[in-house]
């Protein structure tokens, strides 16, 4: 299918709105980072002294892992936006190719789908995501 580069008029301002983005998480990023290699430069043994000490520790790794994992991947379409800028086709559907409404972007300057395929997309992970779940002790955000 070939797609038309999608006109947007006020593509600028996404632009300057998604360049500040990616400074904001590149220091979050950086920060994190930093964060996550802490202890392993201040902890000497691998085996900790206390055990509940140790479970408190591995809550705050995982939790600054998955904080990384998530600017991660929130810097990933913050670049892709700014290539889909260069090649003329921001604003368009990964999916399925149509425009994404203007109060979508305005929304979330990085997104990739279009609310229908987001909702499809959701939809298809949601069920992936439910035995995962189920294996939780805790899952009280359901
Ligand atoms: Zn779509």
């Amino acid at each position: 299918m070939k797609v038309t580069q999608r006109n947007i008029r006020n593509l600028n301002h996404f632009k300057t709105i998604l360049l500040s983005k990616r400074n904001e998480v590149l220091k979050n990023f950086s920060e994190l980072e930093y964060e996550f290699q802490q202890p392993k430069i201040d902890k000497g043994p691998l085996l900790p002294s206390h055990p509940a000490e140790a479970g408190t520790d591995n809550f705050d790794l995982e939790n600054t892992a998955e904080l990384l994992e998530n600017e991660r991947n929130i810097l990933n379409d913050i670049d892709r936006a700014l290539e889909c800028m260069e090649q003329g086709m921001y604003g368009l559907c990964e999916s399925c190719q149509k425009p994404i409404s203007l109060k979508r972007l305005q929304a979330i300057p990085c997104v990739r789908l279009c609310v229908n395929c987001a909702d499809k997309e959701e939809k298809i992970r949601s069920n992936a995501r439910r035995p995962f779940f189920r294996m939780r002790p805790f899952p009280y955000w359901q």
